[in-house]
This record gives C-alpha cells, sequence and structure tokens, in this order.
C-alpha cells in the first residue's frame, strides 16, 4: 500500500550550504563543519573529488576510494546511529560491468566506522528479469556477491516482496510531478549514500548519480510513471489466460476476452505494476513511450524528492564503461579506458565531471562506439557519423565528442543536467580535486 508523506524540510546534507534547514530535525552536518563541498550557487561551484585508477604496489583501489570518500567530506555527516541507505544497481545476472561487491564493502565499513548502520538497497525492476520482485532480487544481489559476508551489510530491497511498499514524497519545485513514489526503506533511512556505476544507457544517454537515485529509487508504479506515466499491457501472443494477474489487482482492472486473453482498462488502472511482477509468462509489461527528454525530467524530479530533508552523499565509480545499462543481462565492451573514482555533496556536479571526464576519454578500438565512430585514432573529422552528435569531429582527443550522444543519438543526456540544475537538485559548474 503506498502512503502519503508529509512535506518535508529543504535540502539538509552539508551540500547546502547557507540554505541548511535542519534534516527531519535530527540529521544534519556535524557542527562546526566548515569545507562542507556545498552545491554551486551559479558563481560557486561544487567541489567533485576525483582519484584516478593508479595504485602503488600495495596500495588498494579500495583504500584510494576510502581516502577520496574522507577527503570529501563525507564524515561530516552525523551518521551516529543513523539507518544509512547506500543505493546501489546489484547488476542484471549475466551482466559483468555492474560495480564489485568490494567498493560497496568500501562505504558500509566507512559507514560503520563513522557510528552508522549500513544497508545496501534497490527498488525492483519494472520489466521481466531476475529483479522484478524482492525473493529474485536478492537472488540477483546474492549470486553477484553482495552477501552479508562480502559487504558486511544486509541486502534491503526498498519497495518489498512485489513493488508496491512505497511511500509518496512530495516533489519540492518539482514542474511535470508533484509527487514521487519511493522504495519505503529508502525513504525510512535517515541518511542517503547513493554508489553509482557510470556507464552509457539507451534512454537516459548516461547512467549515473541521478538515474541511480531518481529511477532506481522509485517503486514499481513510481517507475512506470517516470516511463510513461504509469499503464502496463498484455501482449495476447504470450497470455495463457491463468488470470493470475486478475487475482492480484486491487482495481478489478483487468478483464478477459472469449479467447480467455486477459487486458487491462486504463480508466481503472491506477499503476502499481503488481500484474507484471505476478505473470510467470512474461505476458506483461509496460510500453517505453516516453522520449529521452520526458523520461530525463521524471527521474531528476524523482531524485529531488529522494533526497530532499536529509543528508546524502554520492560517490561514482567510472570504470567498464558498457555502452548500455546494468539491467542489461549482458554487457557489450568498454567504450573508453577506465577513469576513476569521482566523490561529492552534490549529484549533479558529479554526474557533469563523470560526463566531461567520459567524453575527453578516448574511445576503445573495436568497442561499440569504436566501431560506429570508424577509426577513433585517425586525427582530423570522420565523415561516419559526425552529423550524430554534433561535433567537430571524431579524432579521439579531447573535448571533440559526445559519445553518450553518438552511441544512442535518439538520447539527450543534457536534459539531466539542465533540469536537475532548473529545479535545485544541484549545480553542473564544479571544481575538481584531485587526490592522489
Ligand atoms: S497472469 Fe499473465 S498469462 Fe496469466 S492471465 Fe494474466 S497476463 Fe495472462
Ligand atoms: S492492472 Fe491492476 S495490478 Fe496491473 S498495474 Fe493496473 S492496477 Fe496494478
Amino acid at each position: 500500500m503506498s502512503e502519503t508523506a508529509k512535506p518535508r524540510k529543504a535540502h539538509a546534507s552539508p551540500a547546502s550550504g547557507k540554505n541548511e534547514r535542519p534534516a527531519r530535525g535530527r540529521r544534519a552536518a556535524k557542527d562546526g563543519a566548515k569545507d562542507t563541498g556545498k552545491k554551486g550557487t551559479g558563481t560557486e561551484p561544487s567541489k567533485v573529488y576525483f582519484t584516478d585508477m593508479r595504485c602503488r604496489i600495495g596500495t588498494s583501489l579500495l583504500d584510494k576510494m576510502d581516502k577520496l570518500m574522507l577527503a570529501a567530506g563525507m564524515e561530516r555527516i552525523s551518521f551516529q546511529n543513523a539507518f544509512v541507505a547506500i543505493k546501489i544497481h546489484f547488476g542484471e545476472p549475466g551482466n559483468l560491468a555492474f560495480l564489485r561487491p568490494n567498493f560497496a564493502k568500501s562505504v558500509a565499513d566507512r559507514v560503520k566506522k563513522l557510528g552508522g548502520m549500513p544497508f545496501l538497497t534497490d527498488a525492483n525492476t519494472l520489466y521481466v528479469g531476475r529483479r522484478n520482485n524482492a525473493l529474485l532480487h536478492m537472488d540477483a544481489a546474492y549470486e553477484n556477491g553482495f552477501t552479508p559476508f562480502s559487504t558486511g551489510c544486509h541486502v534491503v530491497i526498498a519497495d518489498g516482496l512485489k513493488g508496491a511498499d512505497e511511500v509518496e514524497v512530495p516533489i519540492e519545485g518539482g514542474v511535470h510531478l508533484k509527487t514521487a513514489k519511493i522504495g519505503r526503506a529508502i525513504m525510512d533511512a535517515d541518511i542517503f549514500i547513493s554508489l553509482n556505476h557510470f556507464k552509457g544507457h539507451e534512454l537516459t544517454g548516461f547512467g549515473g548519480a541521478i538515474k541511480n537515485i531518481g529511477m532506481g529509487s522509485g517503486s514499481r508504479a513510481g517507475k512506470m510513471i517516470m516511463h510513461n506515466n504509469g499503464k502496463p499491457r498484455v501482449a495476447h501472443d504470450k497470455c495463457v489466460g491463468c488470470s493470475t494477474c486478475a487475482r492480484y489487482c486491487n482495481q478489478d482492472a483487468i478483464s478477459f476476452n472469449e479467447e480467455k486473453k486477459a487486458s487491462i482498462n486504463h480508466e481503472l488502472c491506477v499503476g502499481c505494476g503488481r500484474c507484471i511482477a505476478t505473470c510467470n509468462f512474461d505476458a506483461i509489461d509496460t510500453p517505453w513511450e516516453g522520449s529521452s527528454d520526458d523520461v530525463n525530467i521524471r527521474m531528476v524530479e524523482y531524485a529531488k524528492a529522494v533526497l530532499d530533508g536529509r543528508p546524502h552523499f554520492h560517490i561514482s565509480v567510472v570504470n567498464h564503461v558498457s555502452p548500455n545499462c546494468d539491467c542489461h543481462g549482458e554487457n557489450d565492451a568498454a567504450i573508453i579506458p577506465d577513469i576513476g573514482i569521482f566523490a561529492s555533496f552534490d549529484p549533479v556536479a558529479l554526474d557533469k565531471a563523470c560526463i566531461d571526464a567520459v567524453n575527453a576519454a578516448p574511445v576503445i578500438p573495436g568497442s561499440a562506439l569504436g566501431d560506429r565512430i570508424g577509426d577513433p585514432f585517425k586525427s582530423g573529422p570522420s565523415d561516419k557519423g559526425a552529423s550524430a552528435c554534433g561535433c567537430a569531429g571524431h579524432s579521439g582527443h579531447a573535448g571533440q565528442h559526445d559519445h553518450f550522444r553518438f552511441i544512442h543519438p535518439t538520447t539527450n543526456w543534457r536534459s539531466q543536467i539542465e533540469h536537475a540544475e532548473a529545479i535545485g537538485l544541484g549545480s553542473g559548474t564544479y571544481e575538481l580535486v584531485t587526490i592522489k
């Protein structure tokens, strides 16, 4: 069942700087915190901290990650006895590009050292796969190595067994949506941390912090709203007329024709998405109707609902940058070399810093991007696809190419950043601080 959350006060993360107000009256930055890495204000950029992938003998990348989190100021959040949601994508089984559990352990260990009680979390998926109910989702997480033994904390599926355990949260400053349906466990947490695998995405252009937070935290109904305003459909060629879906539909929205094929009455359907998870024949899905901009804008507003009113912190690992989402049961080869780890209180600045780093990187020959471009190391403009991304050429040198637009020409990642700035989620302007 969905319940409506009371409006919360504005941003309370240390990122919020001068506009900071107490978080739910109980969580905020520690007293005396000075350098908060706060959000850019238009004149002042947000700080994004970065460490590369180089590791001298005897120094693990995990050590560098911990150093990065501390340098970025994570310890200035008051973690004592707080429930801390670490939002992550566990990876669809078969995909190997998702973040290693070791990164999650590093974050969880730091949270515990600071007195917090971390758990790893994600919400169920809309589509048919192995993460569309809590049992399958936990199986997938364990199969991919996210066990309490390897990460030191538990997995909690945020929106419950069938993706319907949600809280309806007001979106302060929302332009297109007034409320967001977010997985309850995520909203119950005192502190929110996103741990993101940065990669390309076939619908949103790139998948980074904003997507992990906004789309990833939505309940099944929330995800449908972000994708298409929330109405699933039945594929009659797959429906066997078992009527299971109708038994689980609380709205009596599902009926059957003379051939015992199910149909959904969109006048009655409230878009809870429960029928999708209950159909064992993969006959129900949701049409992917929204344009890249539509989805990006709603996703940004969902991210705002998740973050407003409590401390939050964000880490993105830019490794194995696959062209598509980790929701696929496979991953294509990386399109650029591994870059490093980024951290910030500002998820928008964080995403922008990752975008800029990826677009400045050379293309890996033989990858999907390399194949589309031709020879990425050949100097001078290429006639292959220059018009697709609007850049001047494809020499593989810094700043000359929009890798995301080129690999998925119908997407527009800029709408994520622009709308996030417009509604006060963060700033696309940043200062990069490199940590050795
Ligand atoms: S659960 Fe699936 S197969 Fe069974 S009636 Fe519903 S749509 Fe058809
Ligand atoms: S048909 Fe029923 S179960 Fe399916 S999404 Fe609509 S209201 Fe929910």
